[in-house]
């Protein structure tokens, strides 16, 4: 039986309602969630994100306040322009896009972020946080695969997880949540010895790699919920994730779709931990 298709298109649109109704509730105490986004230099996938990040953003009743800044800025003028935003009381959110050009150090900007502004949850603080199960902003993109674990109701508890990718902004912050979450975490890398065997054991596989198809469909265990986070797109123009999608969806239970399934999702949590970070402010508990 094929699998269920996990529409993050469909629970993103309705997060955002969420997001929006709690904008909404915000403005009689004189606040409106203000998310800033900082895009260095002409990368075009960068400046698509921004964007449609923008674009969602005022759908929800979130402000914006975009700063785009040439490819020639230097590190000390992007440290300085956070340090501003990190001051400026509008602001409750702060995102730099990444990548930024290679004359600036990505890790240096990250940490001069304010923690309880930092929406995308990169800060060392906010991954501290999250380490010591006790979080407050998580990583958009592992948070979206959460949600999307949770609306199709998988019992993770005990599951036998894998995550395919360690990245400080996917693949590790994946594996804790999911630990969290009582499941028994794998996480497979470059170096792994035999994917194909992790994938085989798998009840949940998270594929976070970077790489067109690189997780093989025969490779998927029958009823597996698998969530691919890679976006690779293919010489011929095609959008495809790191899991080759039509043999998966034959043996998994339910499977997220590229495009249309974990990309939507991180917008839409993007806006609800700046929503997060407007109600701290407006309850007095953002310092
Ligand atoms: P990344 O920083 O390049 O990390 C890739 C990870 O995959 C690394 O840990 C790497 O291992 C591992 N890897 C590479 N080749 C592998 C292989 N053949 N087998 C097993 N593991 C392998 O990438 P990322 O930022 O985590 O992003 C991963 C993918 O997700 C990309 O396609 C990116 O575009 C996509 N993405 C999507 C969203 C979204 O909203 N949908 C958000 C963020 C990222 P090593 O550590 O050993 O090098």
């Amino acid at each position: 039986m094929a699998a269920t298709i996990l529409s993050g298109k469909d629970l993103a649109a309705r997060v955002r309602d969420k997001v929006k109704a709690g904008a909404a509730e915000l403005a009689p105490r004189g606040v409106t969630p203000g998310l800033a986004m900082v895009l260095v230099g002409e990368d075009p996938a960068s400046a698509v994100y921004v964007r449609n990040k923008t674009k969602a953003a005022a759908e929800c009743g979130v402000r914006t306040f975009d700063r785009k800044l040439p490819a020639s800025t230097s590190e000390r003028e992007l440290l300085d322009l956070v340090r501003l935003l990190n001051e400026d009381p509008a602001v409750d959110g702060i995102l730099v896009q990444l990548p930024l050009p290679r004359s600036i150090d990505p890790r240096k900007v990250i940490d001069a972020i304010a923690p309880a502004k930092d929406v995308d949850g990169f800060h060392p603080e906010n991954l501290g946080l999250l380490a010591l199960g006790t979080p407050r902003f998580v990583a958009c993109t592992p948070r979206g695969c959460m949600a999307l674990l949770h609306e199709a109701g998988v019992e993770l508890r005990g599951a036998r997880a894998l995550v395919v990718g360690r990245s400080t902004t996917v693949g590790r912050p994946m594996a804790l949540l999911l630990l969290h979450a009582d499941a028994t975490v794998t996480v497979a890398h470059s170096r792994t010895r035999d994917l194909p065997a992790e994938v085989a054991r798998a009840d949940v596989v998270v594929a976070a790699i970077g790489k067109a198809e690189a997780i093989r469909g025969a490779w998927i265990k029958e009823g597996a919920v698998v969530i691919d986070v890679g976006i690779n797109r293919l010489p011929d123009g095609r959008l495809v994730g790191d899991v080759e999608f039509a043999a998966a969806q034959a043996r998994a239970r339910a499977i997220t779709p590229v495009p249309g399934g974990v990309g939507p999702m991180t917008i839409a949590m993007l806006l609800e931990n700046t929503l997060d970070s407007a109600r701290a402010r407006a309850g007095g508990a953002r310092s």
